[in-house]
This record gives C-alpha cells, sequence and structure tokens, in this order.
C-alpha cells in the first residue's frame, strides 16, 4: 500500500482530474465504498443521521439496482450518490467498450433512482490510466480516490480502525470506508470516527463541499 500511495502521488500530480485529498483547511470527508449492503448500509445510514453528518457513497452499479431504497434514501438523507463502476471491475483492464459499459450503467443505474448523474467516480482499488480518465472525461467530472485508509475492510475490530483516523487525520483528508456485508466493524467503528474528528475541529463535510466541485451533472436545458 505504502507502494501505491508513493506511485499515485507522483501519477496525481501530472492528472489533474484525479484527486487524492481536499484543501488545507480543517474539514475532511468520509467516503463509503462497495454498496448499497443490507447489514451495513443502513445502520451507518442511521449514525450519520444521529450525528447530523453529510457522507459519500460510491455505489457499485449492479448493486444500486437490487438496494434501490437504500439509494434513495441515501440521497434524499443528504448523502452524495456516486459512481463505482457497475461489476467492481479492475478498470484499466478493460477495452473502451467495457470501460463506458461499466461507467454508463452506473450512472443509468443511479439516475433512475435519483434523477442526476454524478460527475464523481471511484476507480475500484484505486486503479486509474489514461483510458480510464479519457473515458470519464467531460465537464465537472473527476476521479476521486483517498488519502487516509481506515483499512476497515481488513480490520476484524473497531478499535484499531478508530485509531486509524485518530493517529493520522490531517486536513483535508478523503477518508476511506466501505458498506458491504463484510465490513461490519465499519458500523461499530463510525460514531467514536466521527465524534474523535469533531473534538479535534474538523467539519464532516461532501465531496462536493471539501473539492469546491459539482457532484452530478447539470441537467440539460
Ligand atoms: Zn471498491
Amino acid at each position: 500500500m505504502l507502494q501505491w500511495r508513493s506511485n499515485i502521488k507522483q501519477y496525481v500530480r501530472k492528472h489533474p482530474s484525479v484527486v487524492l485529498n481536499g484543501p488545507d483547511r480543517k474539514a475532511v470527508a468520509l467516503t463509503f465504498d462497495d454498496g448499497p449492503d443490507s447489514e451495513t448500509m443502513p445502520q451507518v445510514l442511521k449514525i450519520l443521521k444521529d450525528k447530523g453528518v453529510t457522507a459519500s457513497f460510491f455505489f457499485v452499479g449492479s448493486r444500486v439496482a437490487q438496494q434501490p431504497e437504500l439509494v434513495k434514501q441515501a440521497y434524499d438523507e443528504g448523502h452524495l450518490v456516486l459512481n463505482h463502476s457497475y461489476t467492481h471491475a479492475e478498470l484499466p483492464k478493460l477495452s473502451s467498450g467495457q470501460l463506458r459499459e461499466e461507467l454508463d450503467k452506473t450512472d443509468e443505474a443511479i439516475e433512475r433512482i435519483i434523477g442526476r448523474r454524478p460527475v464523481l467516480l471511484r476507480p475500484p482499488y484505486g486503479e486509474t490510466n489514461a483510458a480510464v480518465e479519457q473515458a470519464w472525461s467531460g465537464e465537472d467530472r473527476k476521479l476521486v480516490l483517498w488519502s487516509l485508509d481506515t483499512l476497515d475492510w481488513s480490520l476484524k475490530e473497531s478499535k484499531p480502525i478508530e485509531k486509524n483516523v485518530a493517529d493520522y487525520v490531517r486536513n483535508g483528508e478523503i477518508i476511506l470506508m466501505h458498506t458491504t456485508e463484510e465490513t461490519g466493524e465499519t458500523a461499530a467503528a463510525l460514531p467514536a470516527i466521527i465524534d474523535g474528528l469533531l473534538e479535534k475541529g474538523f467539519r464532516i463535510v461532501g465531496l462536493d463541499e471539501l473539492l469546491d466541485t459539482p457532484a452530478y451533472s447539470q441537467p440539460i436545458e
């Protein structure tokens, strides 16, 4: 992972549509990948509501079609509903046709539910290249990676997940978490993560506010 970080930092310098973190201000974004799922996501939505915090969800398109009510709920409760490909594919390995399909089908699945198309994409595994960026080019479109990995996808207890945020958080951080059937500790860790950030004086905002960029394409007049 350290290797990925050092490579991606160099990469991002030359690729302005790819974002790793927000500006050096006392604000961070909580991002949740791989949902919607029926186990972790309802708990996460409840915690966010109780704490009055906005988050950004990068959904897998094929799962969006299976859990439309959770997508609608997330949107209605003020969270961002964003694109994480249709089948959680390694995008740089796909043909241009397959790539288009992964991105477009997810946009369409989301649009059917919330009536808007996201302009923020997180490629699965943080894997991108020129072809992916070409496929996702257009007004306001950005690829949003992350700057702090909570490791909630590998840790089996909530305490070390909390500690990964508490010990390492910096200004402008984009914090990576997951909502899947396998990441139950994410919900267990979330209340303490939010409380800890607020105690440190961080505002917790959507990616649109953190990056001062739209989350959805403008409606066609
Ligand atoms: Zn993912």
